[in-house]
């Protein structure tokens, strides 16, 4: 078994002050496959001080120098990629070539996007040509407390490390208990690209421990936050003695508006989209309106291609779906399926119980329901399993109102042959992103949602600037 009980503090790693033992669960054999160790107070304190004595000089530093050092960690991450997907693949079961090929990318996908974004970004810029001694000068805004989920372990961690340590903030990150081992190699990367001690410290911990204690930090100027909704919530509550900064990234319901002139590559797309990661995905496509000509055939398509997804263990080569995370992620799918029935939607893949091959392990059946309707749990709730429900439209304006018929908004998906239709539907439906007929957004796009899916933007120009300040000067000589 594997043992990492250290944090990384200061630049060292060292031993907890107040840890007790977490056994990691790998969720393909429900057997524990690591200890770590879980911090207290004493550990979060540790690591907020060698954060707020390495920011004065960290900020002060030129740009360049910091933008330097996320060139070397970009170049240690991609040499040590192949480890960070075998970690991830095995705490939180994502399929090993999956890993590799999307977990571990995303990574490197995102500090490339920094990097790109930081060259071109002006810390220090004139107000404008009618008020040339007017300055304005972008800070970094202190020690950052970043909290991160496990379902996309590196894809966060990278967005929000890469940004903090671009904008000149100092950080702590407490991973996910979930999945803490990528995390753990992730700050040794950081070690090995050279960063100044303090700079970024890691402390592993649970929301109600040391997520707690860095959102009511008095010396944490900020707290980047991405997991549920409900932790967002809490999150604000416990931040807001302090008035910290409080960046939320959290949950979706996303809409898959599939209009008829789609066809069947659209649904199959979309089902494809979901299922994806174990369905395990805060902008999976759960919420599939089939314009009402295409319907039938739609359901019938949704239904082969679930049927088609094969599901397996993380450490098996191919192109199955992995297990969920963990029991209790298993048993509140399993009670959403049995709520999805129980309020009359019909199933027309997977279902109840594990896949037939499977008897241990948190796997799920890629599951379809039918002939939903906006008011079932099914089509509320975020499931963040394999499951998603399909219901007819008959217009553009009921698609649009069905769409935005939910709490959440993070991005929202249009299947249409129509291009002036589908700009139409870009500008209505309320959602931090849209995607058009499957193709994803590029490299350095903002990432981010609405209404109760958070606030704030991450990755690429949009994510630096959310660790800076903006401070305006007046009587400023030009140098
Ligand atoms: P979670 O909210 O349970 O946990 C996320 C992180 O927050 C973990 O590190 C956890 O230890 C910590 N935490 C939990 N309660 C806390 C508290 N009260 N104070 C401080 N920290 C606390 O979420 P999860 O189950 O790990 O992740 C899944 C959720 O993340 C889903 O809802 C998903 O939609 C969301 N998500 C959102 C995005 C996005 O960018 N919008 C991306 C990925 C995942």
């Amino acid at each position: 078994m594997i043992e990492k009980r250290q944090f990384y503090i200061n630049g060292q790693w060292v031993d907890p002050i107040d840890g007790r033992d977490h056994h990691v669960i790998n969720p393909s054999t429900e057997e524990p496959c690591a200890v770590i160790s879980l911090g207290g107070q004493a550990d979060t304190d540790a690591a907020v001080a060698a954060a707020k004595a390495a920011f004065p000089e960290w900020m002060a530093r030129p740009a360049a120098e910091r933008i330097a050092l996320v060139e070397n960690l970009l170049q240690t991450y991609l040499d040590n990629a192949d480890e960070l997907a075998q970690a991830i693949s095995m705490e939180m079961g994502a399929p090993i070539d999956m890993s590799h090929e999307q977990q571990a990318t995303t990574g490197s996908f995102h500090l490339k996007g920094f990097l790109n974004a930081a060259k071109e970004f002006k810390f220090e810029r004139p107000l404008g040509e009618h008020a040339p001694n007017d300055q304005i000068i972008y800070e970094a805004v202190g020690v950052a407390g970043l909290i991160t989920p496990w379902n996309w372990p590196m894809n966060q961690i990278a967005l929000k490390v890469g940004a903090a340590a671009i904008a000149g903030c100092t950080m702590v990150l407490k991973p996910s208990e979930e999945s803490p081992l990528n995390a753990l190699i992730f700050a040794q990367m950081m070690h090995d690209a050279g960063f100044p001690p303090g700079v970024f410290n890691l402390v592993n911990g649970d929301g109600a421990g040391v997520g707690s204690q860095l959102t009511a930090h008095k010396d944490v100027d900020m707290i980047s936050f991405t997991g549920s909704s409900r932790a967002g919530k809490m999150i604000s509550k416990s931040a807001a003695d302090t008035l910290k900064r409080v960046h939320l990234e959290l949950g979706g319901k996303g809409a898959n508006v599939v209009f008829a002139d789609a066809g069947e590559k659209a649904v199959k797309w979309g089902v494809r989209r979901v299922m994806n990661n174990s369905g395990q995905s805060c902008n999976a496509p759960t919420r599939m309106l089939v314009e009402r000509s295409f319907y039938d055939q739609a359901v019938e398509i949704a239904a082969e291609t679930a049927n088609s997804i094969e599901v397996g263990p993380a450490d098996q080569k191919g192109r199955h779906i992995g297990p969920v995370v963990n029991e209790a992620q298993f048993n509140k799918i399993q009670g959403l399926i049995e709520q999805g029935i129980k309020e009359g939607a019909r199933v027309v893949a997977g279902g109840l119980g594990r896949p037939e091959n499977l008897n241990r392990g948190y796997f799920v059946r890629p599951t379809v329901f039918a002939d939903c309707t906006p008011d079932m749990t099914i089509m509320r709730e975020e499931i963040f399993g394999p499951v998603f429900g399909i219901m007819p439209f008959d217009t553009e304006e009921e698609a649009v109102a069905l769409a935005n018929d939910t709490e959440y908004g993070l991005t929202n998906f249009v299947q249409t042959a129509d291009p002036v239709r589908a700009n139409r539907m870009a500008r209505r439906l309320r959602s931090g992103m849209v995607e058009m007929n499957g193709k994803s957004r590029s490299m350095g796009s903002p990432f981010g949602g609405m209404k109760q899916s958070g606030n704030g933007r991450e990755g690429g120009v949009w994510g630096i600037e959310d660790f800076l300040e903006v401070k305006a000067v007046s009587d400023w000589t030009p140098e």
